[in-house]
Formats: C-alpha cells, structure tokens, sequence
C-alpha cells in the first residue's frame, strides 16, 4: 500500500454531488481537492464492466492529466430483484435524448421495473449502494477500496438532500432516506470513528486509514 505524501489531490470526477461528498470527507484530514470539472479535464469513457474497473479509469486519466494524486469514485446502485441492475449502469438510467441527467425519470425507471416484476414489499426491494475508489499516482501506481451499504428502494421518492437516487434509499435500520439525511448523517463519518453510513464513507474511511495514517 502505498501513502500519500501531498495535501492536495484531484478529484477525478465531474459529478457535483459527488465532488461535494469527497470534498466534506477530506476536508477535516487537511487535504484540498480540486476536481476534474475545474480543471477541464475531459471525461474519459466508461468503458469496464465493473466499480474497480470504471474507478481506475478516471483516476489514472486525472492522475496523468495533472501530474498529482487523483482519487476517483465509480458508483451506484445494485437491486437485487432486478438482478443487480442498474449497478455500473446507474448513472445511464438517468440519461436523456439531449445527454443530460434526469434523476426524477431514473428513479421512476426504477420503481416501475420493480412494479413489473410485483416486488411491492420492502423484503422484494433490497438494494445495495456501491462506492469504489481508486487512488491513482502519476506513475500508474492505483490503490483501490471498496464500501457498501444494505437497504431498501421507497417509492414515492422523500427528502430533497444528497443527489442522484437518493431519494429512494432508505439504509437498513433507519427510517429516513439518504435524500432525507443532512450530508453528516449520510456519512455517519468522520476521522477517528468506528463507522461509517454512506457506501463512500466506508469507502473512505478505508482510504484514510490506510493511505493517509487516519
Ligand atoms: P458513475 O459516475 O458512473 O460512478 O455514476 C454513479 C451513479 O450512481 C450516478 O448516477 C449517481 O447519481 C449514482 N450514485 C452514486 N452514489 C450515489 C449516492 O451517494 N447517492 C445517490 N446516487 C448515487
């Protein structure tokens, strides 16, 4: 495993919910971030079948772009009675004809592909939120660290916090979805605790213990 030794990274990503997230978790360790969207990287294409596979590629192409550290993160969500779909599809559900993202329309795609195929109780609806990071040096070095979270898909949507399918995941023992949690709560996260909430803080939390000695 290797650590870093800079406070500053790039933030290999041009999702704001997602820049916003790893900018509150890395704040209180005294690192800075700027991201990919800052800096006008370009978006490379997503071309693996797996977290591990999509995270590498957007760290390394930020890595080599800047000439520092760059952490990415490849996400989304797994619903076991759609046999993990949409999992490293998730952000494609939200794709509009003109390439835009709607995440309204997404979470309606997946309530009804879970209305067709009858599963109407929250046992029928168990999902799971996958974070992947990868850290990635100029020279090709990655680290990758993997988070989960259990829960359930709600319909109608509730809460107007977090981002993305938010709304609809309610994590196992809690009542309020993430898009009802304050970004604190959502975490469940900072440097020194046991635990963590969010599929990315546990993520996380594995990358700080191990790379930056939290
Ligand atoms: P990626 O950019 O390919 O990793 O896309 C991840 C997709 O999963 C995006 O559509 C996100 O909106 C969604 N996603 C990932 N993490 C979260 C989260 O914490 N809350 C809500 N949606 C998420």
């Amino acid at each position: 495993m290797r650590t870093l030794d800079t406070k500053t990274i790039v933030v290999a990503s041009h999702n704001a919910g997602k820049i916003r997230e790893i900018r509150d978790l890395i704040g209180p360790l005294g690192f800075t971030a700027q991201s990919a969207a800052d800096l006008d990287f370009i978006e490379p294409d997503e071309t693996g079948t797996t977290f591990e596979e999509n995270a590498t590629i957007k760290a390394l192409a930020s890595a080599q772009a800047s000439g520092l550290p760059a952490l990415s993160d490849d996400s989304g969500i797994c619903i076991d009675a759609l046999d993990g779909a949409p999992g490293v599809y998730t952000a494609n559900w939200a794709e509009t004809f003109d390439g835009s993202r709607d995440f309204d329309m997404a979470m309606a795609k997946v309530e009804k592909a879970l209305a067709d195929k009858g599963a109407t109780e929250p046992v029928q609806r168990t999902a799971r939120f996958v974070s992947v990071l990868c850290l990635a040096f100029p020279d090709g070095h990655t680290e990758l660290f993997r988070g989960e979270v259990e829960g359930h898909i709600v319909w109608p949507p509730r809460g107007t916090q977090g981002f993305g399918y938010d709304p609809i995941f309610q994590p196992l023992g809690y009542d309020a979805t993430f898009g009802e949690m304050s970004a604190e709560e959502k975490h469940g996260w900072k440097p020194g605790d046991a635990q963590a909430l969010s599929h990315r803080a546990r993520a996380f939390k594995l990358f700080a213990e191990t790379c930056l000695g939290a």
